[in-house]
């Protein structure tokens, strides 16, 4: 087929829309009730994809509202009941995979192939994981109810992914949801939202309020939520965990990262060279446990290196929707001028950096970019860049590396490389990571539980014990008081 993807389905239903997107509330589009509107545009051109809600506390409330209207009816479906809507959510995803894969791209900036093989079959994997749990929930989860209506807000780095994660087990167990999108991706969700009411899912069950952190900030603060599920960043997590303090609703929280990428003399040097393109150069090294510290044992360091340059120059950055692309373009121009801001924080302090040439002209592109010459100290070591940029250091030993992975605030995962596997499961539970990737990097599943140690955030997504974080426990007592004779 052609190298560029068609856009033509992605446009069509934006022009249905007159490219002018309501939030969804209770099973349809809604216009913003103080009628404010904010732009969303294509990274890759800068042009206008479309406008788009702006979601004030009065949309919260109806949200919300909607929601808890709902929840009891959603609840008495049954794990059964629930388990079919799953499962047409999957199906619906997967039917207009190519509509999403195009939307998700032109919105984020991300490459289509990356949105067609990644993005959206693992959201579609994650409603048919969670669709078989709500079928075990009467029989495993008999003494646990649900949280009620669950208020979920997440980033713009794997919108419809963070969305499946969200939402596929709050629903199963029987919440009603409240989702905030995040401003510079608003689009998949808000089709989401739609395609999910024409697939026959009940008004109310699932909401969408789009805006910026001033309407997630109302979410959190609204008396009608149990529960708040967050991703994005430390600051913000940080700020949601003061804000709900003392307030009775629960929280989980995925923040940032800041993970290792170590790579022993005995690894499989290709191989790992190979693993660092996938861990820092996947979606522009805009994902969360990006493994955006490399440590390299000191004997094979100058070849590492030069191995890794060579590949450097062979990725091609452009349009997202051309399927030879390795990168595409950041997600706003706020994301680039912060990128290129540490890393001129880092080149001030004395790190050497070195950028990969072939940057397309306009657009929020970025290259990929190696720094070294950096300590522990360093900016680029310690802060999370959330870009293309990747900071490497040198280690003597294990016990080095293993300090050295462990010299951050954050926690959320690492990536160990050797053929020795001994050594591979000495190291890997030293490492203060809630995911450790052996000879591997980035991979995920819906039945594996996601989730960090230290700032990186808590409480998992994924897996049984994800479902936890959507449940009460509440003991019962079986014992019958027998009436006197
Ligand atoms: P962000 O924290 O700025 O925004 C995330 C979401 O929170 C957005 O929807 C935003 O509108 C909303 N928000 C902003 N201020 C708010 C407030 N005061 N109250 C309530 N909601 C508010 O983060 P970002 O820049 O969109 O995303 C990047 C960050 O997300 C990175 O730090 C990254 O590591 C993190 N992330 C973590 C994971 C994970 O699973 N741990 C996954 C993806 C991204």
């Amino acid at each position: 087929g052609p190298a560029t993807e068609s856009d033509a389905p992605a446009r069509a239903w934006l022009a249905a829309h007159a490219a002018r997107l309501g939030h969804f509330i209770d099973g349809r589009h809604a216009a913003p009730v103080q009628g404010q509107w904010f732009e969303t545009r294509e990274p890759a051109s800068g042009a206008l994809l479309a406008s788009v809600a702006q979601g004030s506390a009065d949309d919260v409330d109806a949200a919300v509202q909607a929601a808890r209207r709902a929840q009891p009816h959603w609840l008495a479906l049954g794990g059964h009941g629930r388990a079919r809507h799953l499962y047409a959510l999957a199906r619906m995803l997967q039917k207009h995979s190519r509509l999403y894969a195009v939307l998700e791209a032109l919105d984020n900036g991300k490459p289509l192939r990356e949105t067609r093989d990644l993005d959206i079959p693992l959201a579609a994997r994650h409603f048919l994981y969670h669709a078989g749990w709500a079928q075990l929930q009467d029989s495993e989860f008999r003494d646990y109810e649900p949280q009620g209506v669950v208020g979920q807000i997440i980033p713009w780095n794997f919108p419809l992914l963070m969305l499946a994660w969200k939402i596929a087990p709050a629903l199963a167990m029987g919440n009603c949801v409240v989702l905030k999108p995040a401003e510079f991706t608003p689009l998949t969700a808000l089709l989401f939202a739609e395609l999910a009411a024409r697939a026959g899912l009940p008004p109310g069950v699932l909401n969408v309020v789009a805006g910026d952190g001033a309407t997630g900030a109302a979410l959190v603060e609204h008396a009608g939520v149990d529960k708040i599920a967050f991703t994005g960043s430390t600051e913000v997590g940080r700020a949601i965990r003061s804000r709900t303090a003392g307030s009775g609703k629960a929280l989980t929280l995925e923040l940032g990262g800041k993970s290792p990428f170590i790579v022993f003399e005995n690894a499989d040097l290709d191989a790992a060279v190979e693993g660092v393109v996938d861990a820092i150069w996947f979606n522009q090294g805009e994902v969360c446990c990006a493994g955006s510290r490399l440590l390299v044992q000191e004997g094979v360091a100058d070849d590492f290196i030069r191995r890794l340059k060579r590949r450097m120059e062979s990725l091609r950055l452009g349009d997202p929707l051309d399927k030879t692309i390795d990168m595409g373009a950041i997600v706003d121009p706020s994301q680039l001028a912060r990128i290129a801001g540490l890393v001129e924080a880092g080149r001030a302090e004395g790190a050497q950096i070195w950028q990969a040439p072939g940057v397309p002209a306009g657009g929020c592109f970025y290259p990929p970019t190696l720094v070294t010459g950096v300590s522990t100290a360093s900016v680029l070591m310690r802060e999370e860049i959330f870009g293309p940029v990747l900071a490497a250091m040198s280690f003597r030993n294990k016990d080095e590396a293993v300090e050295l992975a462990n010299n951050t605030r954050y926690g959320l995962a690492a990536s160990v490389w050797t053929e020795n596997i001994s050594l591979a499961l000495e190291v890997a539970p030293a490492l203060a990571a809630g995911v450790v990737w052996i000879n591997a990097t980035n991979l995920f599943d819906a039945a594996a539980g996601f989730g960090g140690y230290r700032e990186s955030g808590y409480g998992r997504e994924g897996g049984r014990e994800g479902l936890y974080e959507y449940l009460k426990l509440r003991a019962w007592s079986r014992l019958r008081v027998r009436a006197p004779q």
